[in-house]
């Protein structure tokens, strides 16, 4: 079958043939439709310190998609032929006491589709049925094939009660835009979002941002005094694991402020603890989307009349990909997505 796959270690991706996957007892074949690039595809295809030290090569990588079942194990039940899914990247060991708690996106096991194990950039996918989840009729392909990164949107954004809080998320890649649309429609009044990327932050604008900041030019201080902001945001989405931007947030949040921290930072990263003590703050990581409570309210979501259709700005077929990833480099898209012919 065809496959996008790291074959060399250097940088760049390939377009290659290799061997179609079997399932297993338990395990969902799926024919794949569609795919969408992420943040984690790009550090794979640039070959960063992270990708050196965590891709066996060769492997085909990617895990945001959507297909269909075309065969499954004995035991798999719940699941017909001809469903359409998407599915939980983070496999889980099911035995250690969170996931026996039903904490899976806490399981201190996991491995990652197209990180550990092959990915979903090819024409067929082989997945634990459990980590399948079936898509709605009226949800289309495109916005299927990027639920995965909306899932570690909606994940962080709804770690907090919003309902009328100000909320800043730093960071305007397409977690933290769609973090934005998510926190708008929970209820939340200012809904402000930074990041030093224009293009992005019009679109954020465009999905609900009620303020983007372009902090290379603009003071956050002064746009929160123009909006009468007196004391700070209540809730903190850190979103582009950008150090200065964390230290930004901590700076402006209110006494007995709330963040939720998905951005990965490059290493270790210094913290003002003066600012957590003193103003009461709390800090939560936010690793994956919840199984599958996140996946849940994200279909429902988006029937409920949440467009995340402006999310997606540039197709491409899967022979062309090449062009996929040079405008995901160029910082100068939303979502991209490989249409896989199917
Ligand atoms: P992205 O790289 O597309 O977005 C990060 C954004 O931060 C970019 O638009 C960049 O211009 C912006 N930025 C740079 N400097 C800034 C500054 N000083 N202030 C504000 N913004 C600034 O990433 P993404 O795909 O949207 O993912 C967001 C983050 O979440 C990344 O750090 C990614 O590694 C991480 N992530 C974590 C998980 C998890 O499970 N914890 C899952 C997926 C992604
Ligand atoms: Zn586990």
């Amino acid at each position: 079958m065809k496959a996008l796959a790291k074959q060399a270690a250097k940088p760049g991706i390939w377009l290659t043939e290799t061997e179609r996957p079997e399932p297993g007892h338990n395990d969902l074949l799926i024919r794949i439709r569609k795919t969408a690039i992420c943040g984690t595809d790009m550090h794979i295809y640039h070959w960063d310190d992270w990708a050196q030290q965590t891709i066996p090569v060769p492997m085909v990588v990617g895990h945001e998609y959507v297909g269909v079942v075309e065969a499954m194990g004995s035991e798999v039940r719940g699941f017909e032929v001809g469903d359409r899914v998407s599915g939980e990247g983070h496999i889980t060991c099911g035995h250690c006491r969170n996931c026996r708690a039903g904490r899976r996106h806490l399981c201190r096991n996991t491995t990652s589709v197209g990180v550990n194990r092959p990915g979903a950039f090819a024409e067929y996918l082989v997945i634990p049925a459990f980590n399948a989840f079936r898509i709605p009729d009226n949800i289309s392909d495109d916005l299927a094939a990027i639920f995965d990164p909306f899932g570690n949107a909606v994940h962080t954004a709804l770690a907090y009660d919003l309902v009328g809080e100000d909320v800043l998320i730093t960071g305007a890649g397409p977690i933290g835009i769609m973090a934005a649309a998510v926190a708008r429609r929970a209820g939340a009044r200012h809904t402000v979002v930074t990041d030093i990327n224009e293009y992005r932050l019009e679109l954020a604008q465009r999905m609900g941002a009620t303020r983007t900041v372009n902090v290379s030019q603009r003071s956050l201080t002064d746009v929160m005094q123009e909006i009468g902001m007196t004391e700070g945001f209540d809730v903190g989405l850190e979103m582009s694991g950008v150090p200065s931007a964390f230290e930004q947030m901590l700076g402006s949040m209110n006494h007995g402020g709330r963040m939720a921290l998905l951005g990965i930072p490059p290493g270790s990263m210094a913290i003002d603890w003066n600012q957590v003590i003193f103003k009461g703050l709390t800090l939560k990581g936010i690793y994956g989307r919840e199984m599958f409570e996140t996946w849940y309210k994200m279909a429902s979501l988006i029937q409920s009349g949440l467009d995340l259709t402006p999310m997606i700005t540039h197709r491409f077929a899967v022979d062309d990909f090449q062009q996929g990833f040079d405008v995901m480099a160029s910082g100068q898209s939303g979502k991209v997505i490989l249409d896989w012919g199917a």
